[in-house]
C-alpha cells in the first residue's frame, strides 16, 4: 500500500505530464509543446520528434516495452494496438525507437469499427492522430497516447475530435464575449468537467454464473430480495472492510495515473458506491473518466469482485449514473459560472448563467440525445432517476435574481460605463443555498451546472459536445445583438437583451420535485419534449435544427452526424437483440432446469407422503405445484412470442424501424416473460437455482 506521505510523489507517476516534460525537454521544446497545448497550435514535427525520445526514454525507464495510440471509437469504449519499441539492428541484436512521427500519427487497421457508412469497407484506413493536450501515461507495460480517430477523409471516427471542436466554439464566442464586456485580456476560456462516477461491486464468482451480466451487463432475470433499498441504511454507510481495501487500491491506481480522485462513498442500493474526481479541461476529464472506468473493473478483479458499470443491472433497485459537472473558464482565471464576491464579475456570470439556460430549453432534444442508451432508457424516468425530461434547477436565490431581470427591476442606472448591472441584485450565493435538489437533471450547483442524466457507463463527451456546442451558439447570438456598442448603449440593449432571452426561455427553470407526476403534466403544458427512450429521440438528432447548430460551429459534417445517427441505432437494436438472446437462453435452460427439478422434487415428495399416509392433504406441496404448472404455462407462453418477434426485429432493414420494433415489442416482450420468471423464480429454493439471486448477489459483500 502507498505511504500517505509518499503520496505527493507518486501523484502521476505514470503520467508524462507537465512535471515530467520540463525536466527533460530542451526549454525550446518545451515552450512549444506547452504552447500547443494551452492554445491548441500545430506542432512542428521537429518539436515531435524531440518530444518522442524523451517520451520513450521515460517510459523505458518506467517498465514501458511498448507504445500505443489510445482512441475513442463510437463503440464508447476505447482502443488500442500496441507496437514495441524494438527495432531489429540486423546482428540479432535490437535498439529501442521511437520517431516523432510514430507520436504523431498511426494508422490501426480500422474497417472494424463503427464507421456508419462513412467509411467503406475497402477503404479500411483510419487515423489516429496525438492529443498533446491529454498527457501520454503507462498502463500495463506500454505507453499509452491519447489520440483522435478519423477517417482517410478527415471524417471524425470518434468521441474526442468533436469534443475538441466544441471546446474550441465556446471558447471563441465566450471570448468574443468577454471582449465586448470589457475583458479584453481574456483569450481562451476553458471547460472544465468534473464527473462523478457510480458503480455497484458484487462477487465475482456470483457475476461469473449469470450469463445476463456476462453478456449484457445488467440482469435480465431475478426476483426481488425480501430486503431492498427501502431502509436507506447504505447511502453514505460505513464501508465494508473488503469494499474499503477495494477503494483503495482503486484510488492509488487512479492517482498514479494522475486521475484526481477525490471523494468515495457508499450509494443509495445496496452494494453500490460512488467516486468523484477533481474537476479538470474537458478533454482531459472524458479520457480520465473512460480510465477510471478501466481501472475500476481491473481493480476490482483483482480484489474478487465484479465492478457492474450498467445504468440499471438490477430491476427495482436504483440505477448508476455519471453526474457531469460542468463549467466554464477564463485563463484570466474567472469561472464565469461563480456568481463570485466581486459584482464587477457578475456581467459575465449573467451573460453567462442566461446563455446556458437558453442553450438547455432550446436543445433539450440534442441533450437529451446525448445520453441516449439502451441502458439508461431503463434508468431516467424511473423514480430515482432524473425524468426525460429536461429542466434547470437555480435555487431560490437565483431564481430571484432572474424575476428581478426579467421585470426590469434589476438594473438601476448607476455607473453605466462600469457595467455593475449585477451589482444591486446580486447576493453572495453560496454553495449551499443552491444545489440539493437531487431530482433536476440540470441544477446550478453554486459555481457549475450539474448534468445529471448522463448514464454510468456511457463516455461524458456526448453531452459535453451538446453543451458546448448549444451555449456557444446562443453566446454568438447574443454577441451578434450587442456587437460594436458601448457604454450606455451596451447596458441598455443587454440588459434588454438578458430580459428577452430569459422571457424566452423560463420555461425550462423548474425548482421542484422533478419525479412527480405532477412535473411531467405541467412540463408537457410548458411544450417541454419528453423523449422517453433513444428510438423516440434519434429523429432529432438529424432533424433540420440540429444539423444546423454542428454543421454552423463546424463540429459535425452532415455527413458525420448522419453517421452517428446510423450507429446508435444499430447500437441500440443490437444491445436489445443480445438482451433478448440471452434471456432466452437463461430462461429455457438455467431458470427451467431448476424450476424442473424442483417440481419433480415436489411432486416425489407428495407420492412419498401419500404413500406413507393415504389420507394426507400436502396442501402445501401441492399448492406450490399448482402454481408452478401455472407460471411455467405463462413462461411458455411468453418465450414463444419472445423469440418471434425477436426473429422478426433481426429482420428489419430500416434503422430507425428496427430500433422501434426492438424498443416496442421486444422489450415489452422480455418485460412480460420476466413477470412469470420471476414469479417461478421467487418459488423455487436457491439451490435448484444455478446462478445466483439478487439476495444473494446484493447482500454478501463483506
Ligand atoms: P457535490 O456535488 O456533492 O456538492 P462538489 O460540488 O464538491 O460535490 O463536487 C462535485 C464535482 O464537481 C466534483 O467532481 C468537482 O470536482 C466538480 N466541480 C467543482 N467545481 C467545478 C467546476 N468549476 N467545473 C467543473 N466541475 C467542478
Ligand atoms: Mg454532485
Amino acid at each position: 500500500m502507498m505511504e500517505a506521505k509518499k503520496l505527493p510523489e507518486e501523484y502521476g507517476s505514470l503520467v508524462f505530464g507537465d512535471k515530467v516534460m520540463r525536466e527533460r525537454l530542451p526549454k525550446d521544446i518545451y515552450r512549444a509543446v506547452h504552447k500547443t497545448i494551452v492554445n491548441g497550435t500545430h506542432l512542428e514535427l521537429d518539436v515531435a520528434n524531440a518530444v518522442a525520445v524523451a517520451m520513450k526514454e521515460w517510459a523505458i525507464e518506467n517498465g514501458a516495452t511498448h507504445y500505443t495510440h489510445w482512441f475513442q471509437p463510437m463503440t464508447g469504449l476505447t482502443a488500442e494496438k500496441h507496437d514495441s519499441f524494438i527495432s531489429p539492428e540486423g546482428d540479432g541484436s535490437v535498439i529501442m525507437e521511437f520517431s516523432g512521427k510514430e507520436l504523431v500519427k498511426g494508422e490501426p487497421d480500422a474497417s472494424s469499427f463503427p464507421s456508419g457508412g462513412l467509411r467503406a469497407t475497402f477503404e479500411a484506413r483510419g487515423y489516429t492522430a496525438w492529443d498533446p493536450s491529454s498527457p501520454a501515461f503507462i498502463k500495463d507495460g506500454s505507453l499509452y497516447i491519447p489520440t483522435a480517430f478519423c477517417s482517410y477523409g478527415g471524417e471524425a471516427l470518434d468521441k474526442k475530435t468533436p469534443l475538441l471542436r466544441s471546446m474550441e466554439a465556446l471558447s471563441k464566442e465566450a471570448v468574443k464575449m468577454m471582449k465586448i464586456l470589457g475583458y479584453e485580456d481574456v483569450s481562451r476560456v476553458n471547460t472544465t468537467i468534473g464527473s462523478e462516477q457510480e458503480y455497484f461491486l458484487i462477487d465475482k464468482e456470483d457475476y461469473m454464473q449469470r450469463k445476463d451480466l456476462l453478456f449484457t451487463g445488467r440482469t435480465l432475470i431475478g426476483a426481488p430480495a425480501t430486503k431492498g433499498q427501502e431502509m436507506e441504511d447504505h447511502y453514505f454507510g460505513v464501508i465494508k472492510p473488503k469494499v474499503s481495501a477495494f477503494m483503495h487500491d482503486l484510488d492509488e491506481e487512479l492517482w498514479k495515473l494522475g486521475i484526481p480522485a477525490k471523494t468515495k462513498h457508499n450509494e443509495v442500493a445496496p452494494s453500490q458506491h460512488e467516486m468523484a474526481p477533481v474537476f479538470e479541461t474537458a478533454n482531459v476529464a472524458v479520457d480520465h473518466n473512460q480510465l477510471t472506468m478501466e481501472v475500476m473493473k481491473k481493480v476490482a478483479d483483482k480484489h474478487g469482485y465484479a465492478c457492474l458499470l450498467h445504468e440499471k443491472p438490477f430491476d427495482g433497485i436504483n440505477g448508476s449514473g455519471k453526474h457531469n459537472n460542468w463549467s466554464i473558464c477564463t485563463d484570466t482565471g474567472i469561472n464565469l459560472l461563480d456568481p463570485g464576491k466581486h459584482p464587477d464579475d457578475n456581467v459575465p456570470f449573467l451573460v453567462t448563467l442566461i446563455a446556458v439556460i437558453a442553450a438547455v430549453d432550446e436543445y433539450a432534444e440534442q441533450l437529451r440525445l446525448s445520453v441516449a442508451s439502451a441502458g439508461n432508457d431503463h434508468r431516467l424516468g424511473a423514480n430515482e432517476a432524473p425524468p426525460a425530461v429536461i429542466s434547470i434547477f437555480v435555487g431560490d436565490e437565483l431564481a430571484r435574481v432572474l424575476e428581478s431581470i426579467e421585470q426590469g427591476t434589476a438594473f438601476k442606472s448607476g455607473d453605466k460605463e462600469k457595467m455593475e448591472m449585477g451589482a444591486q441584485v446580486l447576493p453572495h450565493i453560496t454553495k449551499d443555498n443552491t444545489d440539493r435538489n437531487r431530482t433536476s437533471p440540470f441544477a446550478f450547483t453554486g459555481n457549475k451546472f450539474e448534468f445529471r442524466m448522463p448514464g454510468s457507463s456511457v463516455s461524458v463527451a456526448n453531452a459535453n459536445i451538446v453543451l458546448n456546442t448549444a451555449v456557444a451558439e446562443i453566446l454568438s447570438r447574443m454577441s451578434a445583438e450587442i456587437e460594436g456598442l458601448t457604454g450606455n448603449a451596451l447596458h441598455d440593449r443587454l440588459t434588454e437583451l438578458l430580459k428577452e432571452t430569459l422571457i424566452a426561455h423560463k420555461r425550462v427553470l423548474f425548482n421542484g420535485n422533478g419525479y412527480t407526476d405532477e412535473w411531467i403534466a405541467e412540463a408537457e403544458k410548458r411544450g417541454l419534449p419528453n423523449l422517453k427512450s433513444l428510438p423516440d429521440a434519434m429523429p432529432e438528432w438529424i432533424s433540420e435544427k440540429s444539423i444546423k447548430l454542428f454543421t454552423s460551429h463546424q463540429i459535425f459534417t452532415k455527413e458525420e452526424i448522419e453517421s452517428r445517427y446510423e450507429i446508435l441505432l444499430e447500437n441500440y437494436s443490437k444491445s436489445i437483440n443480445i438482451e433478448a438472446l440471452t434471456m432466452q437462453e437463461m430462461v429455457r435452460k438455467d431458470l427451467t432446469s431448476g424450476l424442473i427439478a424442483y417440481e419433480q422434487d415436489l411432486t416425489n415428495e407428495i407420492m412419498q407422503k401419500k404413500d406413507v399416509m393415504p389420507a394426507a392433504k400436502a396442501t402445501l406441496e401441492i399448492g406450490i405445484l399448482k402454481t408452478l404448472d401455472d407460471t411455467s404455462a405463462q413462461i411458455a407462453e411468453k418465450l414463444e412470442t419472445l423469440k418471434k418477434d425477436t426473429l422478426e426485429a433481426e429482420g428489419i432493414e430500416d434503422v430507425q424501424k428496427q430500433a422501434d420494433f426492438y424498443e416496442k415489442k421486444v422489450l415489452a416482450d422480455m418485460n412480460e416473460l420476466r413477470v412469470y420468471a420471476d414469479q417461478a423464480e421467487a418459488l423455487i429454493p436457491d439451490e435448484y437455482l444455478s446462478y445466483p439471486t439478487y439476495g444473494q448477489m446484493l447482500f454478501s459483500l463483506r
